[in-house]
């Protein structure tokens, strides 16, 4: 297991973690250049945050100040309730897609969705398996236009509490399931690199934490014909937790074995980055965000 108490080489910070400080939001060239100054070398920024800055002027700034990304979010939010809000379903991830290699994303990243509406508090059905069927056809069809850019997509299996407005593939287990039905041979036709799979996962902890088979099922994921494990989240779990979406944790103030969980992620071969990603309204929210990344780097190196 690689160690991390003395550099931050492997830290990428998710730039959700510093976009909405009390007083002055971040934008993201602030973000971006805030990182690089603090050596940081890789981040996953956000869409809307891309959209807002313009998408070439993102490229340009990554690529002058040398970043990496660690991933691009996001995609998915596959279900529908009639052929209009399909095609639309459709467009928005050929755009995700499309930016996502414009960016040099080295995936994008899914969060697939469940009831339809249920988000905006008005879920059209309660038909969960319709859901998760429907999930399941966005992705066979995402992967073929994936594969032709080779742009791998990262399932990203979120916590039950969100299966009713987010998603409904909620174990790494059932997200395993996707990559190897719609996803054999874990390989470009296109790009006939065989190095990463079109179609992965994302491990958040946040999110994954708590599953009894957690450990099985990586190492599952890094059995194939290439490492599905395109991502790993950290933060951590706090207890209590008193709200469902932004009060997540900084390493160390919570419940998640980091280094435990990291080493199951590394003994199957992933040697990618660690991502910082915090949503935390009450708490990192409220600082300023140059103390926010300082504490990330701090943590990262002391508690993941
Ligand atoms: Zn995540």
């Amino acid at each position: 297991m690689r160690d991390f108490s003395q550099d931050h080489r492997w830290l990428s910070i998710n730039t959700a973690t510093v976009r909405k400080q009390r007083g002055e939001p971040w934008p993201l060239p602030k973000i971006l250049d805030a990182c690089a100054a603090r050596g940081i070398r890789a981040v996953s920024p956000w869409r809307d945050q891309v959209a807002a800055a313009g998408l070439a002027a993102t490229a340009a700034q990554v690529k002058a100040l040398g970043l990496e990304l660690s991933g691009y979010c996001r995609g998915g939010l596959f279900t529908y309730t009639d052929s209009a809000s399909q095609q639309a379903v459709r467009d928005d991830n050929l755009r995700a897609l499309d930016e996502a290699c414009t960016l040099d994303a080295p995936c994008l990243v899914l969060v697939v969705g469940a009831l339809p509406g249920a988000l905006a508090g008005r879920p059209a059905h309660r038909d969960l398996a319709l859901a998760r069927a429907q999930v399941a056809e966005g992705i066979a069809w995402l992967v073929g236009e994936a594969r032709q850019r080779g742009m791998p997509l990262a399932i990203e299996p979120l916590h039950p509490m969100y299966a009713a407005d987010r998603a409904c593939v909620n174990t790494l287990a059932q997200a395993l399931d996707l990559c190897e039905a719609l996803d054999p041979a874990a390989g470009y036709a296109a790009s006939g690199s065989s190095a990463r799979p079109a179609l992965g996962v994302a491990v958040d902890a946040y999110h994954v934490w708590w599953d009894p088979q957690l450990e099985a099922q990586i190492a599952r994921a890094g059995r194939g014909p290439a490492n599905r494990i395109l991502a790993l989240h950290v933060c951590d779990w706090l207890v209590p937790t008193t709200d469902l979406l932004e009060d997540r944790g900084m390493m160390g103030d919570g419940v998640i074995d980091l280094p435990r969980l990291r080493g199951w992620v590394e003994a199957t071969g992933y040697a990618g980055y660690s991502e910082v990603e915090i949503f935390s309204k009450a708490n990192w929210w409220q600082r300023d965000g140059g103390e926010v990344l300082d504490t990330c780097i701090e943590r990262h190196r002391r508690c993941v």
